[in-house]
């Protein structure tokens, strides 16, 4: 039993810190949102006062944030001092590459190890334990962290150094989001030639367009029944979680001198969806804005 403390519990860290209850550690748990506490009451977490008092005492420390300045800040502001020397501090949070090298500076110069571990797999994966976890740490921290991160996840990769976790999940997300925008463009089309949704999935979905968008997350009703278009879009992955991990993509592409194209684009398509009411609906809902913008242009 490791005693771990866990801040954040919303709809990502609620679920993740009651497996770990689960599991048999004892978890301290944080969050400024009453509701949230009294979520993870129910499931089992011991709730603490402030951040610091989850800290203190504590082996691990996990955090499920928004962004990287609550990372950051809630790492300065407290939780670092709070922490006895020597204590793991894992980021799930999806953050920007150079705010999680930051963050585990910070933990290092604080006599702590660090690391970055965000997840894909979303509220179902968190709930059902089986998240994908890509870390970034030494080889050391990771061989660490690995039974915790095991107990919430299914797959547990180590991508490198600090920040290569998060390197991972932007790259990988912005494959989803370019695709997700191709195959609803390509549905489009084909609605538009003629061409039944159903002959579209049955030909590229064992053809070369095959991919996750189109064949577990598929755009339209019918052809994939678990798909969120089979229920009017409800996430899934939300419109305004893929505009911000697009928008840490861009900062990465511009930060490295990327010659990106199309990413840039889809950036900008998820901002204007998410902004536009998209923003809690799964991103394949994109399809509609296409099908909306098509309407009365042909030739
Ligand atoms: P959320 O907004 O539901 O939860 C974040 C929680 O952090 C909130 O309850 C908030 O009150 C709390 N918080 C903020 N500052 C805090 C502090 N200083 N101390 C303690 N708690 C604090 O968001 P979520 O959907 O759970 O996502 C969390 C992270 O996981 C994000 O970075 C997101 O991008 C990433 N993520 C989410 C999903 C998803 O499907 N929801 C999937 C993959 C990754």
């Amino acid at each position: 039993m490791t005693r771990i403390a866990f801040l954040g519990l919303g709809n990502m860290g609620g679920p993740m810190a009651a497996n770990l209850v689960k599991a048999g550690h004892e978890v301290v748990g944080f969050d400024p949102v009453p509701a949230a506490l009294d979520h993870s009451r129910q499931n089992g977490v011991t709730v603490a006062p402030d951040p610091g008092s989850a800290v203190s005492g504590a082996e691990v420390v996990i955090t499920m944030f928004p962004s990287g300045k609550h990372v950051i800040d809630a790492y300065s502001d407290g939780l670092l001092a709070a922490a006895a020397p020597g204590t793991l501090f894992i980021d799930s949070s999806t953050i920007d590459v150079e705010d999680a090298r930051t963050a585990r500076s910070l933990a290092v110069a604080a006599g702590h190890r660090g690391m970055d571990a965000p997840v894909s797999g979303g509220v179902g994966g968190a709930t059902a334990g089986t998240l994908t976890f890509m870390v970034g740490a030494d080889v050391a921290d990771f061989a660490a962290a690995e039974p915790i991160l095991s107990v919430m996840g299914g797959r547990i990769v180590h991508c490198g150094d600090s920040g290569a976790g998060q390197a991972a999940k932007i790259c990988n997300n912005l494959i989803l989001g370019v695709s997700m925008i191709a195959v609803s463009e390509a549905f489009v089309l084909g609605e538009k030639l003629g061409l039944s949704n159903q002959a579209l999935f049955d030909v590229a979905s064992t053809a070369s367009g095959q991919c996750w968008a189109l064949t577990t997350n598929c755009p339209v009703p019918g052809p994939v029944p678990a798909s969120p278009a089979n229920r009017d879009y409800q996430p899934g992955f939300a419109g305004a979680l893929m505009a911000k991990d697009l928008g840490l993509a861009l900062a990465a592409l511009e930060s490295t001198g990327t010659a990106a194209e199309l990413a840039p684009l889809a950036a900008s398509i998820y901002r204007r969806f998410a902004d536009e009411g998209g923003a809690g609906l799964d991103f394949s809902a994109i399809i509609k804005t296409i099908r909306e913008n098509s309407e009365g242009r042909a030739a």
